[in-house]
């Protein structure tokens, strides 16, 4: 098989033999754009070079060979020829885009010869050098694996030496130093010498590109974005054009869209007398594309014409890559550029709008797991006080954290639940980890396309970029901003809007829905036939999940009413109590309070189901723990006089610790709780239902129009349901008496999340008006995984062998949970046609779980109201 293609034997459609990269730049070469001649290395030798064990194959080798020959004959140059020497890139490319993760090399080819040539050809020894240096250090790294700061180090000590500022102002004297110690680097770090023989250089380039697939990085980048591991990439060799060779030569990205704000403008940045990676890399500050309008005018017209021309081609927004040589340009990448989401919306309907895809290929662009970004918290600007520097805003939102200097800091801290802001000079992609547990990232260089800008947007956190007045001082964990200290561990608050540092922490605004992205929610609306509801416990999330498009409250927990701090201590009593006389005191208290809630539910929710849960947790959930009633009886048996105000203390502690004791399980998950505490304490639900039949009662006289709907969790047997039904059909009779008979309809559901409930679903729903999937406890019984302790007992040492590709309880497992869910709803229906299903839990904002809902025919999934819009897309999604 070939596994070698020539730039014009490819096209944008052979992404998986060609990679990415690869494909493009064969469909660019095609479409008659100035591209750099060269060829790709197919994935599949990746994939047989990593099943060999004796480095390139013989055949690979052999056709690497033919192909360099026409690209030599292409170019009039040689690989290695001392008086006309071609110069080539070695650039990875992945099937699926995983920006900056793998290596690159450029101006592979010279030697100690070649760069004398070059200096000749060129008549400028020192960009000779300048790519020389650069192409030993590339190698050093990325070939033999030496640390980046060896060669920060070594030239950082000749540029002070020499008096120089900037890389800029070495001469060519200055880099030929620079050389030779670079060169003693690898002999020393490496134990052997940079390899003079330009094909080895060649070969073992290629090998190295390959084997970046499994660096660190690369793997994590992979397992965070779910791309499978075993594709392997590509490689590209190109010949080189040199955006260094002076004043009229550049090089940059730039984006055809905004990708922050979704605006159409050319957008990004560029770097004079520059090469390759100084404008990703930070080490330089680039300019805004827009000024290239003045440096090159020709150039920034042509630019232009191009992106317009490849993103009419490709339809969509695109991230070119672009090197500028004496005034010519030069495209070297295009790919569908990456952007936050409330960009994402914005082209997407902008697109439809201009005529260029359809509504329904403009839902499917969207991220449903980005959209919930959309919901960008802002600043309370009246509380801003103390602006500590400005920089770029290169991601948007707000946070707030402590200042943290490095990743394995921000790292630690968030594991001991600190929230941590991540301020770096720069953000390479060993720094990720730290950039992921974050709430923001701040750099002092670095543009608004460096790595942290590029990294925080797609992880959808703000970031501040290029705030240069942070003097950043790693080691001893400070920075100094002109006269003023900020020390590890202080409190900052950053504004990825405006792009402002903020000391101390600033109150947040919660963010709200853009035109476009209402817009395309109505798209999105009329295409799904999954209802969306959303799981509120209180009438202002009940508000919020009705503003984002929450056709019903799918779950509202009742014991999060009971947790409020007037109602816990009544809740403490009438659990404590002693005998019915005093249960059903406190049990007279907590109704009213319960009634007050609900109509607040049922106005909110006015002609729109709320499906009301039934108490579900054990009952010492709600009791102190018996550590600190002992902390307190002790401290009460040191008071030396005790007043009756102490000893009435002590013995209401007392009491309150039997209970805790006689209340302790092994397995409270498994124990006395949902439909359990209901049927062995009857008049807790008693009381609950009553009050959820006043309020509806209350509601409906004035108007408002309930459609109720109370649920039973936890059951496991047909019985349980059965009594309680009973129970709650008999309280709903006697409000409609007391209250002189207003119409009270409602309907009675259960929970499915005890396997054994899943399987008896036919009997089940002989007693059931609906059955909502409680995925979580689903989940946790079915995989027999304790959801509390599975994360840091096993469930990650499982994810990180790949033993499990997804964690269960984020993503839906369909293959085991499923299959209950599948058979629960076809026997649930069997018995009961108009029987109405849905899930709520997690799952219900997971979008490759509700793809699952969407297949096997549930009603509706219900998720929490940020998650909504989210939710809309992907049922829509998943109706395409
Ligand atoms: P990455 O995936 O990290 O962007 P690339 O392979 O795209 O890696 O290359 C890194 C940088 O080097 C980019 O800025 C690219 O434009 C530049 N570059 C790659 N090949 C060439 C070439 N043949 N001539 C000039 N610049 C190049
Ligand atoms: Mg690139
Ligand atoms: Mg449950």
């Amino acid at each position: 098989v070939k596994q070698v293609f020539d730039f014009h034997e490819g096209n944008a459609s052979m992404k998986s033999v060609l990679g990415g990269k690869g494909a493009h730049l064969a469909e660019m070469t095609r479409a008659g754009l100035q591209v750099p001649p060269g060829f790709t290395i197919s994935t599949a030798a990746c994939l047989s070079y990593f099943q060999g064990n004796e480095g390139l194959s013989e055949e690979l080798w052999q056709e690497t060979q033919s192909a360099l020959r026409r690209l030599e004959e292409r170019k009039g140059q040689k690989l290695g020829n001392a008086d006309n020497p071609l110069l080539v890139s070695v650039r990875s490319g992945s099937v699926t885009s995983m920006p900056g993760m793998m290596d690159t090399l450029l101006n592979l080819g010279l030697n100690d010869e070649t760069v004398q040539g070059l200096a000749r050809q060129t008549g400028n020894a020192r960009f000779a050098y300048d790519c020389y240096r650069r192409l030993l250090q590339m190698f050093g790294e990325v070939v033999l694996g030496i640390e980046g700061f060896r060669f920060e180090k070594i030239l950082s000590r000749v540029k002070s030496a020499r008096g120089a500022e900037t890389d800029q102002q070495l001469s060519a004297d200055g880099l030929c130093e620079l050389i030779e110690e670079y060169k003693g680097c690898i002999v020393a770090r490496a134990g052997r010498p940079f390899p003079e023989d330009v094909h080895e250089q060649l070969r073992l380039a290629i090998q190295a590109v390959f084997s970046s697939w499994h660096n660190p990085r690369a793997k994590f980048y992979r397992q965070l974005n779910r791309i499978p591991d075993d594709q392997g990439t590509a490689v590209n060799i190109q010949s080189m054009v040199f955006g260094n060779l002076g004043s009229d030569c550049g090089t940059g990205v730039v984006f055809t869209r905004n990708p922050s704000t979704g605006e159409k403008d050319l957008y990004g940045e560029y770097l004079i007398d520059a090469q390759g990676e100084d404008v990703v890399a930070g080490s330089r500050t680039p300019q805004p594309v827009a000024s290239l309008r003045n440096d090159m005018p020709d150039t920034y017209e042509e630019l232009l014409r191009v992106a317009k021309r490849l993103e009419n081609h490709y339809r969509d927004m695109q991230d070119i890559e672009f090197t500028v040589e004496k005034g010519k340009l030069y495209i070297l990448q295009t790919r569908n550029g990456k952007r936050n989401a409330q960009a994402a919306v914005k082209i997407a309907v902008d697109l439809v709008k201009e005529g260029v895809i359809a509504k329904e290929e403009a839902l499917q662009r969207i991220e449903a797991s980005h959209l919930d970004q959309l919901l960008h918290r802002g600043i309370d600007e009246s509380a801003v006080a103390d602006v500590l520097a400005t920089g770029l805003p290169a991601s948007p939102g707000a946070a707030s954290g402590r200042a943290a200097f490095d990743a394995d800091t921000a790292a630690r801290w968030s594991r001991d639940g600190i929230k941590v802001l991540l301020v770096r000079p720069e953000t390479t992609p060993e720094d990720i980890h730290g950039v992921l547990v974050s709430e923001g990232v701040v750099t002092s260089r670095g543009g608004m396309t460096s790595h942290a800008a590029v990294v925080a947007r797609g992880m959808g956190k703000p970031c501040v970029c290029g705030c240069e007045s942070l003097d950043i001082d790693e080691e001893r964990g400070q920075m100094t901003v002109g006269s003023r200290t900020v020390k590890e561990g202080d409190l900052l608050t950053i504004d990825g809007a405006s792009g402002r540092v903020i000391v101390g922490e600033v109150p947040l605004r919660e963010p709200k829905m853009t035109e476009q992205l209402s817009e395309l929610l109505g798209w999105a609306d009329a295409i799904r036939t999954l209802e969306v509801r959303a799981n509120a416990d209180n009438p202002d999330d009940a508000r919020t999940g009705r503003q984002f498009g929450a056709q019903g409250i799918g779950l509202c927990r009742t014991e999060h009413m009971f947790f409020a701090p007037d109602r816990l201590p009544v809740v403490q009593r009438m659990i404590v109590a002693d005998d019915d006389a005093e249960r059903n005191k406190a049990l007279a208290q907590l109704l009213p309070m319960q009634q007050s809630d609900f109509e607040g539910m049922f106005e909110q929710m006015n002609g729109l189901p709320v499906t009301i849960r039934l108490l579900d947790p054990p009952l010492h959930e709600f009791l102190p723990q018996e550590k600190e009633l002992l902390k307190r009886l002790e401290e009460l048996a040191d008071t030396v006089e005790p007043g009756e105000a102490e000893k009435a203390e002590k013995k209401a502690i007392e009491a309150t610790l039997r209970k805790v004791r006689s209340l302790a399980e092994v397995n409270p998950m498994l124990g006395l709780r949902g439909c359990r505490l209901g049927l062995v304490h009857p008049e807790i639900y008693d009381m609950q239902a009553e009050a959820i039949f006043r309020a509806a009662s209350r509601c409906r006289e004035r108007g408002i129009s309930v459609e109720l709907e109370i649920m039973v969790p936890l059951v496991g047997h047909v019985n349980e349901l059965e009594i309680l039904r009973n129970r709650i059909d008999h309280a709903a009779r006697r409000v409609k008496e007391e209250e002189g008979g207003i119409d009270a309809a409602y309907k009675v559901g259960t929970m499915i999340e005890v396997p054994r409930a899943a399987l008896t679903a036919g009997q089940i729903a002989r007693h059931a008006d609906f059955f909502s999937f409680g995925t979580n406890d689903l989940t946790q019984m079915t995989y027999g995984y304790s959801r509390d302790d599975a994360e840091g007992k096993f469930l990650t040492h499982y994810l990180d062998h790949k033993l499990l590709q997804v964690n269960p309880f984020q993503s839906l497992d369909t293959d085991g949970v499923g299959k209950l869910i599948e058979w629960g709803v076809s026997s649930g229906r069997a018995e009961k046609p108009e029987l109405k299903t849905g899930i709520c839990g997690e799952h219900g904002g997971d979008k490759e779980s509700i793809f699952f809902c969407h297949r096997v025919g549930l009603n509706y999934v219900s998720c929490s109201p940020f998650r909504l819009p989210m939710a809309r897309i992907a049922a829509a999604q998943a109706a395409i």
